[in-house]
């Protein structure tokens, strides 16, 4: 235990990527008294009781709540409103109500009128994922050095908001506090719309007559790859993301559009000067990136990877020995 706990008993409702990785964080850094947690389906409850990553793992979400002084929904967002007015009639006085979803404005709306007088509801982002899901892809180093964002609503609790953001920074996240409507159009930018283009990209490259299935994959490493990565993510997650933040993600798409149109004519044109002043800037970006340490500088394009042959190289390009 590295830390004081923070709650008395943490109820998670939903053991997938996120609410397990929660659990084994919580665990790890004995932010909880004790944890339980729960699932949708039997299966899913089943596992996480072979995981261990749980003290209790509850059979309902009214019974995970019974008692806990902070419950973290950890589910789809199109399914929030449903289970918070499951669980709404069972929550302790006092307690805690946050989630983890992608977008804040629509769980506002959705759970809120479900959440009784006298408990608080502070959501949350934690900015950290995969494109893997369920209990088993879950890891209690996911939230380091990863950002996570409240959106307390008007009139919350200070207090109760400072005790969820020391939770938040004991499993190793930074926390910024700011309005569910701009930390949408902000996760618009940075989150949503590179997965639309990835899932875009992706799909165009399938159906692409003239250049076969079996190319584009063996090719992949001069960049589609990385595509696919994003585009793997769970589509159930992504399809409740692109219909709750609709405003804010047509209103990127527009810019990106309008952006597109341009590149388009530079290329058009053969005006170098546009493309390299663009790529120059978006090269910054990169830099900015990595300094800030929200990603390594490891050269990624063609990397060789821990589960595939290493052969070695043919002459002349490998090093003489
Ligand atoms: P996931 O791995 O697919 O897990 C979803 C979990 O929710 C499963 O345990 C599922 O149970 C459970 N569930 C679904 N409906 C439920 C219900 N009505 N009652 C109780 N449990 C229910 O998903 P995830 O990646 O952890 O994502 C969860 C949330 O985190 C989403 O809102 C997403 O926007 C947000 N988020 C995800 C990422 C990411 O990279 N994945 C990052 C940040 C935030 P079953 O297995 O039984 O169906």
């Amino acid at each position: 235990m590295t830390t004081a706990p923070h709650y008395n008993r943490l109820a998670l409702i939903g053991s997938g990527l996120i609410g397990s990785s929660i659990a084994r964080a919580a665990r790890a850094q004995g932010a909880a008294r004790s944890i339980v947690a729960t699932a949708r389906s039997p299966e899913t409850r089943r596992r996480v009781a072979e995981l261990g990553i749980a003290d209790q793992v509850a059979e309902s979400n009214a019974a995970a709540v019974d008692g806990a002084d902070l419950v973290i929904v950890c589910i789809p967002v199109g399914m929030s409103g449903a289970v918070a007015k499951e669980i709404g009639p069972h929550l302790t006085p006092g307690a805690v109500v946050s989630d983890v979803g992608s977008v804040k404005a629509s769980i506002m709306r959705d759970m809120a009128p479900h959440i009784p007088k006298g408990v608080h509801f502070i959501p949350a982002h934690p900015v950290a994922g995969t494109e893997y899901s369920g209990p088993d892809a879950g890891f209690a180093e996911l939230f380091v050095n990863r950002w996570c964002i409240l959106t307390p609503p008007e009139g919350a609790d200070a207090t109760q908001v400072e005790r969820l953001a020391a939770f938040w920074t004991a499993l190793g996240a930074n926390v910024e506090t700011m309005s569910a409507e701009h930390h949408d159009l902000v996760l618009a930018v940075t989150s949503h719309l590179p997965h639309l283009i990835a899932y875009t990209i992706v799909g165009t490259a399938d159906e692409l007559g003239a250049v076969t299935r079996s190319e584009v994959m063996k090719f992949s490493a001069g960049g589609f790859r990385d595509f696919t990565r994003i585009a793997s993510s769970d589509p159930t997650m992504w399809r409740d993301i692109f219909l709750a933040n609709k405003d804010a993600v047509l209103e990127m798409l527009g810019r990106f559009n309008e952006d597109v149109a341009g590149l388009t004519r530079a290329i058009r044109r053969g005006d170098g000067e546009a493309l390299f002043n663009l790529f120059t800037r978006a090269r910054a970006i990169r830099r900015g990136v990595v300094e800030i340490g929200q990603d390594s500088p490891a050269p990624d394009f063609g990397r060789p990877h821990p589960d595939l042959p290493q052969e070695p190289l043919p002459k002349p390009y490998a090093e003489e020995t």
